[in-house]
């Protein structure tokens, strides 16, 4: 049996270098960067004001208080996008908005509530406290600096960092292409959803969860038809499958039974076959091929094992297909509420919920038949083989979506 790090890095180690592809900016949410991506321009390009107010020489102001204000001839306004043309001359003042330049001479920036309006024009507006030179000035270069690095290749694009390649103009980024991916159920007593089932029958319930994390992961999904266990009907579905896509994930038919098809079929159109045993609870039975730049993923077919087995060994191979440096599940630490134990032979990934106040208790029954855990859980833990966890003890939840 095969340790799952083993498994792991055999699959990763077997990845081609991602092939990629331009996109507009409004396309970059969670793809991956290609290449690194370097500033053009400053952030702020251009001193500006943080604040609605008015832009001052600080040392005209230096006196300014509530009941001594300093008055200031009204000099000119400027909006953002405009900029103010004149020199900012000593004794005076110009009318700013959050965003406008700097006019030249001013360095600093009174907030609109520190003033008044005066009684003349030679005091027509009454600075009631003093400023800083530079105080509510945003200044140029003080977020990015031109040349600076703004995205590595192999990171993941987020909110924060495409708002950040936004700001600095960019329009289209070299991206990883997203990997097309197959998703096969093999059962004939699988049925689809909407027809009333016979005795012996159930309905097909791998490819929907296996179709989100595909797409959680930069994947395109697509849905194929439920494959009866038929060696013909079984190597069939399994060509199609990937005519048109980069990878196939099965589900079903790979354990050691004379109705399990997958392999055998996989083989018969040419492909490179290895199958493990892999050691963690739920999953075990997987199956890994290539055939020439493609993958096959036979996953078993319980439906808690086929998820587990994805998140763990499916989802790093599709990111990391995609450049991804980060491939491992994102994870929060808890505290159990209850003893978590698994007396067997090989770890096993138990599903929990977490409560409102950081507690994890068990999701409920962990056979891998059981989905009802599975829609309670936010997550599992990575429980070692005869190993039994105190309630008390800091444990890490593993997230799969
Ligand atoms: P197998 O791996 O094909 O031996 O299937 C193991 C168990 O999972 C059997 O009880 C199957 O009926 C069930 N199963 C297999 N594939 C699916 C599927 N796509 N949806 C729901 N249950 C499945
Ligand atoms: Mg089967």
């Amino acid at each position: 049996m095969l340790e799952l790090e083993e498994a792991l890095s055999r699959i990763l180690a077997a990845l081609p270098a991602p092939t990629t592809e331009s996109v507009p900016l409004t396309e970059a949410s969670g793809r991956f960067l290609a290449g690194r991506v370097t500033a053009s321009i400053d952030l702020p390009a251009f001193n500006n004001s943080a604040v609605d107010g008015y832009a001052v020489r600080a040392a005209d102001v230096v006196a300014a208080r509530a009941d001594a204000p300093v008055g200031l001839r009204l000099q000119g306004r400027a909006i953002a996008g405009r900029v103010f043309a004149e020199e900012l001359r000593r004794g005076a003042t110009v009318r700013l908005f959050t965003g406008a330049p700097m006019p030249r001479g001013a360095d600093a920036v009174v907030m609109q509530e520190d003033t008044r309006r005066g009684p003349t024009e030679a005091q027509e507006i009454l600075i009631l406290d003093s400023v800083t030179a530079g105080e509510n000035v945003r200044r140029q270069g003080d977020d990015v600096q031109r040349g600076a690095v703004l995205g590595e290749p192999g990171q993941r694009l987020r909110v924060g960092r495409l708002s950040l390649l936004a700001a600095s103009g960019l329009s289209a980024l070299t991206v990883a292409r997203r990997p097309r991916v197959a998703l096969l159920a093999t059962g004939s007593e699988l049925k689809e959803p909407g027809v009333p089932l016979r005795l012996g029958e159930i309905y097909e319930s791998n490819r929907i969860g296996l179709a989100a994390l595909v797409a959680q992961a930069g994947g395109t999904p697509e849905i194929l038809p439920i494959v009866p266990d038929d060696p013909a009907a079984t190597r069939a579905a399994l060509a199609q499958a990937f005519g048109a896509s980069d990878m196939v994930v099965t589900s079903g038919g790979v354990s050691v039974g004379e109705m399990d098809f997958v392999k055998s079929a996989f083989e018969q159109l040419g492909g490179e076959l290895d199958f493990w045993k892999v050691a963690i609870k739920p999953g075990r039975p997987f199956v890994f091929g290539r055939l020439g730049r493609k993958f096959l993923f036979g996953l078993p077919g319980n439906p808690v094992s086929a998820l587990v087995t994805f998140a763990l060994l499916v989802r790093p191979a599709l990111l990391r297909w995609q450049g991804a440096s980060e491939v491992a599940l994102p994870a929060y630490r808890g505290v159990l509420g209850e003893a978590l134990a698994n007396p067997g032979p090989r770890r096993h990934f138990l599903r929990v919920r977490t409560d409102g106040a950081g507690g994890v208790y068990s999701a409920g029954a962990q056979a891998s038949h059981v989905l009802s855990s599975l829609a309670q859980a936010s997550g599992w833990v990575d429980v070692p083989p005869q190993t039994a966890l105190a309630a008390g003890t800091t444990v890490k939840v593993w997230c799969w979506d």
